[in-house]
Formats: C-alpha cells, structure tokens, sequence
C-alpha cells in the first residue's frame, strides 16, 4: 500500500504530504487519536515516503512508489520484528519481548516469534537498543523510530528517550503513537509536534466494505460494530475470529443481566478465559491479550448503550440490531443501563496503563457493581 490507498483521516495525510514537501521536518512527533484508525499503519506509510527512491507526484500530492527497494522493506501488515528497513524501526511491547528472547537466546536463530507475548510496558532496554542503533551512520535520507503505544513507556524509559530527543541525531525523526496521550511523560509530549486522528466517517467505512465484497446487510452490520474504527473492520474481513469474540460478548452480557452473589467468580473466570483460548489458536500484535480484553469492554459499553437506546425506544441508534430481542428484554430501567457504562469505562481504565490492573480482579468488582445496579 501507499499513502493513496490510507482510508479516514485525510487531513493527517494531507499535513504529512505538505510538510514532506516543505522538508523541514519537526523531530519529534506524537499521532494521537482512537486506537484503530491508521495512526500506526500512517507513520509506517509515512516513513515509506521519506525514504523512498522514486517518489511519485500524484493528485492527492507525494506518493511512494511501493515498489523500490526502500519501499519493499517495509509493510504496515508485518509485525514490528519482521520490518527490515535499515533505517526504520518500530518499537513496540511485541519487539521489546523480541529484543529480551534474542538477548536470552544461545543462537540467534532460536527465537521463535509465533510464541513471542508482548511486553505489557516498554522498559529502558526498549531505548537502549534504540540508541545503539542511532549512534550509526546512515546513508538513508531519514531514520525513522516509531514507538507504538508510547504511553506504555516506563518511567526511566521516558527519560532516556527524553534524553535523545533533546540532543536529536541528524535525519532522525521520532513517531510516537498513542491512544492515550495523556498517560505519556509531559515533558516527552511538549517536546512533539502533535498530530490528532479521528474516528473514520461510518459511511467511508460502509463503502469500503461493500467494495471488497459483502452483501449490503453484513456490510451495513460490520461498520456499524466498527464504531469508526476502520482498522477493526479491515481486519474483520480477514479474520472471522470477531464472531466468536461477539458469542462471548453476548454470553457476557445475559451474564452480567442476571447476575447473583454466586456468579461473581464465574463470571470473571469466564471473561478472561475466553481470552487466553483466542491467544492459543496463534497470536498476532493486534489480537494480544490485552487489546482483546479492551476491545471487550468497548463492546460490552456498545452493548449497554445500546440497551439504554432501546429503553428509550431510539432503534434506529442501536448498532447490535440482530440482538434487539434480547436489548428490548434487559432494557427496563435506563439508570441501570447509565451505571453499567459508567463501571465498564472505570474498567477499562483501570486495565490499562498507568494501573495496569489484574484482568480477574478488575472483572469481579464489575460483576459486584453489576449486581448492586440491579439492586438500586
Ligand atoms: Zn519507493
């Protein structure tokens, strides 16, 4: 792919193809936004065009050419270990656990990625390793180092990074990428130029998934479920696993309805285990264990606001429209259907960085205050 084939999010594209051609860049900067909606898959693209050996000047402005040498070392759909360009790295918490298999490893030749687990933080080896290779010389017009969920960077990480963003290298630029931003040191985020990503338009959504095929009914299902997220639908059509992940959210959510004192156990066993299942059947970056477990929360929150948009008889706002039988039943009282939304984002914050709470732990105190909403 190229810049030309980036779906949503066109005013990104358009300030990176202007500042390219400008060619003073910033050093350092930070793609914020949703998580799924390209800012990952943008700074790989982007990092294409910089050093590709024949730009091409197209309409919509400077394109790579996706065929050079340069351009074939590099794919937004090959994890971060398997990008070979010499120029441009991308960090994440599944290079990081690479990086510590490679230095733990007798041959070089041991490592086996397929059973690599992602790091849950970016520690200071992360940045070590980074440096090391920033102190080479390069004949590549830029280097590129794309840190992928920076807000998991370690506090002493953080302040090595610091340490090299103030005394930049030459022809080196810094993408951080992030979903929370906030959760990033402050002093690393004032030192970036900012770029925000937005959620991508339903209907961009909708015609690209008619365009690859699905009837008008599972296209109109699938972008309504995506949310705006066009990463999740891209990957739904090449992976089924979404419709076994809904079963689950499903069952979870008769779960959560008629939850007893009893059930409390139970129900956070069966939310997390239905995780580690979908990881032994070959893990990828985008499907690890705790993107699954976010992705799940987001669809029980869809699911809840979907019962408060079924209580107050809006149908045409419920997303889950195959589900509405069992929406119309659990949707009694609205202030139920408020609580529930209001836990499931406390949840989802507390799983993810800077508290990084225990899965089985944060689910159980879900399930407690799924029960006392049905009490009040
Ligand atoms: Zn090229």
């Amino acid at each position: 792919m190229a810049l030309k084939d980036f779906i949503g999010n066109e005013h990104a594209v358009r300030f990176l193809r202007r500042m390219t051609e400008r060619g003073t860049l910033p050093h350092a900067w930070l793609f914020s936004g949703p998580s799924r909606v390209g800012k990952r898959t943008l700074a790989i693209e982007w990092a294409k065009l910089l050093n590709c050996q024949s730009p091409l000047r197209t309409d919509g402005g400077l394109d790579s050419c996706d065929q050079c040498p340069s351009c074939r070392h590099l794919s937004p759909d090959r994890p971060s270990y398997a990008q070979t360009h010499p120029a441009v790295q991308v960090v994440d918490t599944m290079m990081a656990a690479y990086w510590e298999a490679v230095e733990k490893a007798k041959e070089p030749g041991e490592v086996d990625p397929a059973k690599l687990k992602p790091k849950l933080s970016l520690g200071i080896n992360a940045i070590r390793i980074v440096r090391e290779t920033l102190s080479h010389q390069t004949l590549w017009r830029y280097r590129v180092i794309i840190v992928d969920e920076a807000e998991r960077l370690t506090e002493e990480a953080s302040a090595a990074l610091l340490k090299t963003l103030e005394e930049p290298p030459d022809r080196t630029l810094f993408i951080l990428v992030s979903a929370t931003p906030w959760a990033i040191h402050p002093t690393i985020r004032s030192r970036c130029q900012p770029l925000k990503f937005r959620l991508v338009p339903p209907r961009i959504i909708l015609s690209l998934l008619k365009a690859k095929g699905l009837t008008d009914e599972e296209a109109s299902l699938l972008a309504k479920l995506s949310m705006g997220k066009v990463g999740w639908a891209i990957n739904a059509l090449r992976d089924s696993t979404w419709r076994q992940a809904r079963e689950h959210l499903f069952n979870l959510l008769n779960m959560m309805v008629k939850m007893s004192w009893w059930d409390v156990f139970k129900f956070a066993e069966v939310a997390t285990r239905g995780l580690e299942e979908g990881e032994s059947e070959g893990e990828t970056t985008m499907a690890s264990q705790r993107r699954q477990l976010e992705e799940l929360l987001e669809g029980l929150m869809l699911c809840w606001r979907d019962v408060l948009a079924a209580s107050f008889g809006v149908d045409d706002l419920i997303v889950n429209t195959d589900w509405l039988p069992m929406l119309r039943q659990v949707a009694k009282s609205p202030e139920r259907a408020v609580k529930m939304l209001q836990e499931l984002r406390r949840t989802y914050r507390r799983i993810r960085p800077p508290f990084n709470a225990n899965p089985q732990l944060a689910f159980e105190i879900l399930a407690i205050q799924a029960i006392e909403s049905a009490l009040q």
